[in-house]
C-alpha cells in the first residue's frame, strides 16, 4: 500500500514555450486507481512510472502563454500530463475542453474518463434491459456513480455495493439506485440474495476479490459481466495470489459472458459518449459528486484514500483557480 513516503515533491525550472508549445497552469489533477498498477514494474497495458520522474495522469489546466495558433491564453485544456503545478507541453498533448458551464473539474469526472468508462462498460458490454437486475460494485465511486444511473435510465433494477452507510445513502437517495449493500457489514452473499430475488443479469465489476465470488452463483442465464476493475487486488504483496472461487462452473451454468475492457478500446465512440453525458447532465438526468482535496501537496493523501474508500464520486485534487 503506497503511503506519504512513496511520494516526493521537487522544484524544477521550466523552459519558455517554444514553437507549438504552451505554458500551462494546472487547475485540477485526477488521481485514479489504475495509477497503482503503474507503480510496479509488472507487465501491463501502461508503462510503469519512472522513479524520480513526475507521476502523470488526467490533468485540467489553463493556458498562461501560447506559442501556437490552436490555443489562446485563458483556454481550459485537458490531457494526460505530468503532475506539476505549471508545465510547458506541446499543444498536441492537450485538447481544449468545453465544460458546459460546469467547473473545469467536470472534464475529469462526469465529462471525463471515469464517466466514459461507465458508459462503455455498461452500455456496450453490460447492455442492461428494462426489468433486468444490475449490480454495480464500487457503486459510489467515479465510475460506479455513473454506471448505476445509466442502468436505471433503461429501466433496470439496480443494486450497488459500497463500503459505508454514507455511500449507501448517497447511491439510493441521490443516484436512484434501488438498493445498497454495505460489504463491510459482512455476508455479502446473503445480502445479495435478499437484494436480488430474481438473480443478476449484469454485474459491473469494479472491485474483484470476495465480492465477485458472492456474485457468480447468482448470475442468470446469459448474464453479462463487464470487468472494469479489481481494486481489491491492486495492493497485493509481491507474490501474494488473488485466489477465490473459480468462475468457470458458474459461467457454464449461466452461459454468462465476462469481458475485461479498457476505456481506450472505445476511442472511436468518445464523441458520441461525451455528447450523451453532457446532455444527461444538462437535463438533470445524470448527477454526480466530486471529492476535492485542496492543494498540490494533497496528491498523496487523495491517491492513497482511494484504497480505503475516502472518496464519494470522483476523487480530485484542486491545484489552482482558473483566472
Ligand atoms: P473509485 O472512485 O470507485 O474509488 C475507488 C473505490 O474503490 C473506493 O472509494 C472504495 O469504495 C473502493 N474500494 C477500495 N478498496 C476496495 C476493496 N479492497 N474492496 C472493495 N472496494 C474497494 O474509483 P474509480 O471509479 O475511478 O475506479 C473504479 C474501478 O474501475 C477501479 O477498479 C479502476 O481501476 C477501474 N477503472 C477501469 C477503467 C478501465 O478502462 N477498465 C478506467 C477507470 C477505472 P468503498 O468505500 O465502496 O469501498
Amino acid at each position: 500500500m503506497p503511503d506519504e513516503q512513496t511520494f516526493q515533491f521537487t522544484d524544477i525550472e521550466l523552459d519558455k514555450p517554444e514553437n507549438g508549445e504552451v505554458l500551462l497552469k494546472t487547475l485540477y489533477i485526477s488521481v485514479d486507481p489504475y495509477m497503482r498498477g503503474r507503480m510496479s514494474n509488472k507487465k501491463s497495458y501502461a508503462a510503469p512510472f519512472e522513479v524520480g520522474k513526475p507521476l502523470e495522469g488526467g490533468v485540467v489546466a489553463q493556458v498562461l502563454a501560447s506559442n501556437t495558433a490552436e490555443l489562446q491564453k485563458g483556454d481550459i485544456v485537458r490531457g494526460t500530463l505530468p503532475f506539476q503545478t505549471h508545465l510547458v507541453v506541446s499543444a498536441e498533448n492537450v485538447s481544449k475542453v468545453e465544460t458546459n458551464g460546469l467547473s473545469p473539474s467536470a472534464a475529469l469526472s462526469v465529462l471525463g474518463m471515469p464517466a466514459l468508462t461507465a458508459y462503455f462498460g455498461m452500455m456496450h458490454i453490460g447492455k442492461p434491459q428494462k426489468g433486468e437486475t444490475v449490480v454495480v460494485s464500487g457503486a459510489a465511486g467515479a465510475v460506479g456513480q455513473i454506471a448505476g444511473q445509466l442502468a436505471k435510465q433503461v429501466g433496470a433494477y439496480v443494486v450497488g455495493i459500497v463500503g459505508s452507510e454514507e455511500k449507501a445513502a448517497y447511491i439510493t437517495e441521490k443516484l436512484g439506485y434501488d438498493a445498497a449493500i454495505e460489504y463491510k457489514k459482512g455476508d455479502v452473499a446473503k445480502q445479495l440474495e435478499e437484494a436480488c430475488p430474481n438473480g443478476i443479469d449484469v454485474y459491473y465489476e469494479n472491485v474483484g476479490g470476495d465480492i465477485g465470488d458472492a456474485i457468480w452463483p447468482l448470475l442468470n442465464t446469459f448474464a453479462r459481466v463487464p470487468v472494469c476493475g479489481a481494486i481489491s487486488s491492486y495492493n497485493l504483496k509481491e507474490g501474494e495470489k488473488d485466489i477465490g472461487l473459480r468462475v468457470q462452473q458458474f459461467l457454464i451454468k449461466s452461459r454468462a459472458t465476462m469481458q475485461g475492457f479498457l476505456v481506450g478500446d472505445f476511442a472511436e465512440h468518445y464523441k458520441d459518449a461525451y455528447a450523451f453525458l453532457a446532455k444527461g447532465v444538462t437535463d438533470g438526468k445524470i448527477v454526480f459528486e466530486e471529492t476535492i482535496h485542496d492543494g498540490f501537496h494533497a496528491i498523496p493523501e487523495a491517491f492513497t484514500g482511494l484504497f480505503t474508500g475516502q472518496n464519494i464520486g470522483k476523487q480530485l485534487v484542486k491545484v489552482a483557480d482558473a483566472e
